[in-house]
């Protein structure tokens, strides 16, 4: 449910411009869409500017909300995050780009007379905290990664901490395990204050509770995510493999697709699964934009990430959707299933433990759907994006008390 839009907002309204290099349909600018459609347009108008074109763009537009593209040179923009190092970014091509870029930014936010910038992505933070500091407007880094070298390349790791105390923004991290990474001083001026903001997620109505029929039935095991050797795809058919020769009559679902130029791995692990003689077990969906259809229809969902996951909301989709989760506990992960309670964790790059947990929820099908209705009940106090919309447009309101 959209909040207020299509009221007729009065016109002196503060202006959120929000900042994304990437206008993909993935995890962080989803989020993105779920807060802008989400927020107050009585008290604050938002405008996107995205970087480049795609998904994000039109279903923004189709959302009624006021988006712009200032295309950035693709030799930027697609740069893959974990490829950045010191060297990329001096390169004076690069600089050049960059420099051109943040004068065009700091322009549009005169002339959009920009209240407040909120910067969605590693990019837009460096180059809008940039432009923000040119035309003297607030900068909010809403930082969704953990800002870590076993995450990102150790220059991209200093250059980012550095950047946000140089720049002097307002940081939201989406988990006190993003927040960390950040290594602020206790001390910190006034305007460089953190906070921790969950990601939100849209609230549907209850879907059916899992059924866990043990032996009698061909119930799915799924995971979501974009296929990436860090998502742990190939733990979790592993893990498949070690489950179907217990439970030979289960069938498993990898649902996403690579994003950012991951087709190698793709190979490799439907490789794997052929050598595990998983083909007739094991469906590949490829990208689905039905992910609350697919959740409902799942019996156990299975997140696999192999190095800290800054949050994990497809898992948050997976509890408000009733399924008993079994996680990887790394990252913002714990933050979201207390084991035991709203779902199961088990260590990182473990494929026997994920297979056990995955084994403990068939023969206990009662626990599975206490776990999952515990989920759900957590997932809808905590994670929903109306609760993170409001925790947000309170930064707003500090920013602007402080002015
Ligand atoms: N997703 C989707 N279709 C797919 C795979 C993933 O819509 O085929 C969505 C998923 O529902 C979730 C997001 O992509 O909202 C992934 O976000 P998450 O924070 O879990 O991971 P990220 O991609 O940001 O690392």
């Amino acid at each position: 449910m959209k909040r207020r839009i299509g009221a007729q907002p009065p016109t002196t309204r503060p202006t959120i411009l929000f900042l994304d290099h990437s206008a993909q349909w993935s995890g962080g600018e989803i989020s993105l869409f779920n807060l802008v459609t989400h927020l107050n347009q009585e008290k604050w108008k938002p405008l996107v500017v995205l970087f480049e074109d795609g998904p994000l763009y039109s279903k923004l537009l189709e959302a009624g909300i006021e988006t712009k593209l200032i295309l950035l040179d693709p030799r930027v923009s697609k740069k893959r995050k974990d490829t950045l190092g010191a060297k990329s970014v001096l390169r004076l091509r690069e600089l050049r780009v960059i420099c051109r870029f943040c004068y065009r930014l700091a322009r549009l936010m005169r002339r959009e007379k920009a209240t407040i910038v909120h910067c969605n992505s590693l990019k837009a933070d460096i180059l809008g905290g940039i432009a923000g500091k040119m035309a003297r407007v607030p900068v909010i880094w809403h930082v969704r990664d953990r800002i870590a070298d076993d995450y990102l390349p150790r220059p991209v790791v200093f250059g980012f901490r550095w950047a946000a105390r140089l720049l002097g923004v307002t940081v939201i991290a989406v988990s006190n395990a993003v927040g960390k990474t950040l290594h602020f001083p206790q001390t910190t001026q006034p305007s460089l204050f953190k906070k921790v903001i969950y990601n939100g997620v849209v609230v549907h109505d209850g879907l059916s509770s899992p059924h866990l029929l043990k032996g009698e039935t061909t119930a799915t095991i799924g995971m979501v995510g974009r296929i990436s050797p860090w998502k742990g795809q190939h733990i979790f058919i592993e893990a498949a493999a070690r489950v179907h020769q217990r439970f030979p009559q289960y069938h498993f679902q990898i649902i996403g697709s690579t994003l950012f130029g991951e087709e190698e791995y793709e190979k490799q692990i439907r490789a794997q699964a052929v050598q595990l003689e998983l083909e007739n077990v094991l469906e590949w969906t490829g990208f689905r934009g039905d992910i609350n259809q697919l959740l409902h229809e799942m019996e156990v969902f299975v997140h696999a990430s192999t190095t800290g996951e800054p949050f994990g909301q497809v898992i948050v989709e997976a509890m408000l959707a009733g399924k008993p989760v079994v996680a990887t506990n790394g990252g913002g992960v714990p933050e979201i299933v207390q084991e035991g309670q709203t779902g199961l964790l088990v260590p990182m790059n473990d494929a026997q433990s994920m297979a056990e947990a995955i084994i403990w929820l068939i023969e206990n099908p009662e626990k599975g759907r206490q776990l999952g209705q515990a989920g759900r009940a957590r997932a809808l106090e905590h994670f929903s994006i109306q609760k993170t919309a409001e925790k947000i447009e309170g930064i707003y309101s500090e920013l602007l008390k402080d002015r």
